[in-house]
């Protein structure tokens, strides 16, 4: 299937601040089975009618010229990637990319055990899997759906069908979900599985204030009165602090977007689910691909508008307060 990245390959895809991206987030679509209410706006958004939306086709020429580029992972994400129909013939498409050493999917896990087998199969290397109660009424009031036990059964079938590498994402929020906090550390004690716990990020329109943020301070506290934690070494451009624990399989890892950027060593650019390149999460600005696809763009064009794009990459993003001000697209549809 993939074969490992040439040696020789140069990576092209630098910005302005001489950042190398490797890794491409891929938003299959805008929709969504749930309604956290951090991630999807209050009053809902327009969903996208299918014309819009890059077809797989077009998604993987994209990914073609970006693999080429220097880009060695790819995560499929969304909206709820597995709202997309065949989600699995486009993740075999990709499987095929040459130079494309990973492919990972976010989940929120609804739909997931009767689509794990397929998927690995297809070529799915990395799965994360979304949720942040095991609690059935708290589970509703932060999804808006009463879908606990299906997640439950999504992430059991994942272990069953082999996925090596299974990542929990709980978005821990104070008022929210502290309390769980160990109850998931516990849950992955005798696993493979590692839980993340992720800062609470503002977006358009989501209940963020900065009250609502438990820090990766506050969290390692909270687990080391419990546990006994030990810091894993990572790669520079790893954004999670990841930790074992003594006497567990699973690890935990803490994603600090709030309380301490990554950004001098980001390595990740966005492709939204309507053809949009975007070089920051937190910035507003885009480059839409799509038309111009449409429109018979060739492979040179549409590598200079990837250029274009992480051109404007900032240097860092926002002070938080300025993030949740801005007009930039919320979660749902950007892509996490
Ligand atoms: N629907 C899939 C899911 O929930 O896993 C994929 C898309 S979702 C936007 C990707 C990730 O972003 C999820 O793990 C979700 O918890 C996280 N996320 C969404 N809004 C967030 C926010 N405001 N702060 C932190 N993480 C957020
Ligand atoms: Fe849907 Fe995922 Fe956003 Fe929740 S976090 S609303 S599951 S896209």
């Amino acid at each position: 299937m993939k074969a490992l990245v040439p040696e020789t390959r140069m990576n092209t895809l630098v910005d302005g601040f001489g950042r190398k991206h490797t890794y491409l987030r891929i938003s299959v679509t805008d929709k969504c089975n749930l309604r956290c209410f951090y991630c999807m706006p209050l009053e809902g958004i327009v969903w996208k009618r299918r014309e819009e939306l890059l077809d797989f086709e077009e998604i993987v020429r994209v990914a073609d010229i970006f693999v080429r580029k220097g880009i060695d992972k790819i995560r499929l994400t969304g909206g709820e990637p597995l709202m997309r129909r065949d989600l699995h013939l486009l993740v075999e498409m990709l499987s095929k990319l040459e130079g494309l050493n990973t492919i990972a999917m976010t989940t929120n896990a609804t739909l997931l055990a009767e689509n794990a087998q397929r998927l690995k199969d297809a070529g799915i290397t990395q799965l994360n899997i979304s949720i942040d109660s095991f609690k059935q009424d708290r589970f509703q009031t932060l999804t808006g759906r009463d879908d606990l036990q299906r997640v439950m059964r999504g992430i059991e079938e994942a272990q069953r069908v082999g996925f090596s590498q299974i990542k929990l994402n709980v978005v821990a929020i104070a008022g929210v979900n502290e309390d769980e906090i160990i109850d998931f550390v516990d849950y992955v004690k005798d696993t493979r599985m590692n839980v993340r716990f992720i800062e609470f990020m503002p977006f358009r329109d989501n209940d963020w204030n900065v009250e609502r943020v438990l820090t990766y301070a506050e969290m390692l506290k909270m687990i080391g009165e419990k546990f006994q934690l030990v810091p894993i070494e990572t790669e520079p451009s790893a954004v999670a602090k990841d930790f074992s624990i003594v006497g567990h399989s699973g690890t935990v890892s803490f994603i600090t977007s709030m309380s301490e950027s990554f950004c001098s060593t980001c390595n990740r650019i966005r492709l939204t689910a309507d053809g949009s390149i975007k070089s920051c999460l937190f910035y507003p600005a885009e480059v839409s691909l799509r038309d111009r696809i449409r429109a018979g763009a060739t492979d040179a064009d549409i590598e200079e508008m990837i250029m274009y794009s992480l051109g404007q990459k900032p240097e860092a993003h926002p002070p938080a307060e300025e993030i949740a001000a801005e007009h930039n697209r919320s979660m749902i549809e950007i892509g996490g």
